[in-house]
Formats: structure tokens, C-alpha cells, sequence
């Protein structure tokens, strides 16, 4: 790596999502710094659409470790806003992201495939989708319980009332399922009975 060269470009925040690799991954040694913008879009995270507030560019830093494999690192932040797992409402989280990720040339992808098959949803040929990446790292960062308040008592299983906010006082008794049985076959001893 000693005829490595490094090229940066952070003074630009570029707004095209996608981002050649093919120089780098062909370029021994070069390292390339990128900047891009995601304030304006809308991201898409396990089937949801959100909208994140004060997002910071993405920062990629893009090395070539060997022909046709780039070492990436890149960071970002923002805010999103996701429901409470038991009562829905907004809870906005800070994400702080910082991530790395070994990329291969297609090739190298389709060699690395045989036997088990990983599909690389942020690569297309040699065209890294900046955008389809940081939504792959959201999912991966994204906290396994999300609640507004730890306390926080959901909603009323029968009217759908916060019970964070309300006591709609529902009978919200659930009969022993063994139960619920028995009363089955009551009733259809009753029938048989007519
Ligand atoms: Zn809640
Ligand atoms: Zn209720």
C-alpha cells in the first residue's frame, strides 16, 4: 500500500444518492472521503416510511484494501420518530450512526454467494446506494423495545382508549382458554339435550 494516494472531497455535500465505486475498487491503495445529503428523504425501514428530523450528512470514507474490496466507514445522525410499542404514540429517538462494512466488486459478491445466498441491497454492479445503506443500518441500530415511558400501560385491548391518559373502566377479563372449552362442550350437551 505504498503508492496509496488519498483523494478528499468533503467540501461538497453531494445529493445524488447513489455513488460509483468502480475507481475505487479498481484503484490499489486510494482512499476517497464523501459527503452526502439525506435531510430531504423519506426513509424506508422495515415497511415503515419516516421522515427524520435534523439529520446530519453521511460521511463515508471509502478505502481500497485489495483489488476489487473497499473498506467503508461512515456516520451519521438524526432523529426519528417511531410509535410506542403499546400505546402508538410518537416517541422520537436520537440515532447516532456509525457503521463499516466490507464491499466487493460484483464479482467477488457472486463467488462469495455460491452456497449461501446474502443478497446486498445498498449494491447494484459496482453503484453503492447511499440512501438503501443508511436504512439497513437504521434497522440494524434501531432499539429492540421502543416505549414512550417505561411504565407506559398501552392501550385498552377492548376500546382502544390510552390507559396511559384514561381509565375507560372495559371488562378487560380474559376467561382461562381450558375454560372457554368447557363451556363448548356445555353448550353442545345443551343442544343434544332439545
Ligand atoms: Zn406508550
Ligand atoms: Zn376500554
Amino acid at each position: 500500500m505504498t503508492k496509496g494516494y488519498t483523494v478528499y472531497i468533503i467540501h461538497k455535500v453531494r445529493e445524488n444518492l447513489k455513488y460509483d465505486l468502480y475507481d475505487v475498487l479498481t484503484s490499489e491503495g486510494k482512499t476517497v472521503s464523501e459527503t452526502f445529503d439525506l435531510a430531504k428523504e423519506h426513509l424506508l425501514v422495515a415497511g415503515q416510511e419516516y421522515d427524520p428530523q435534523d439529520t446530519e450528512p453521511v460521511t463515508l470514507t471509502l478505502q481500497n484494501i485489495a483489488l476489487n474490496k473497499i473498506y467503508l466507514t461512515g456516520k451519521t445522525a438524526m432523529t426519528i420518530t417511531f410509535p410506542c410499542d403499546r400505546c402508538l404514540e410518537p416517541v422520537p429517538e436520537r440515532m447516532e450512526l456509525s457503521f463499516e462494512r466490507e464491499l466487493l466488486s460484483e464479482d467477488l459478491r457472486e463467488k462469495a454467494k455460491e452456497g449461501e445466498a446474502e443478497e446486498c441491497g445498498y449494491l447494484d454492479g459496482s453503484v453503492l446506494d447511499v440512501k438503501a445503506l443508511v436504512e439497513e443500518e437504521i434497522l440494524l441500530s434501531m432499539p429492540a423495545k421502543i416505549l414512550c415511558r417505561n411504565d407506559c400501560k398501552g392501550l385498552c385491548p377492548k376500546c382502544g382508549a390510552n390507559l396511559n391518559e384514561t381509565e375507560c373502566g372495559c371488562d378487560t377479563f380474559v376467561p382461562d382458554p381450558r375454560l372457554a372449552g368447557l363451556g363448548d362442550i356445555l353448550e353442545k350437551m345443551k343442544q343434544k339435550e332439545v
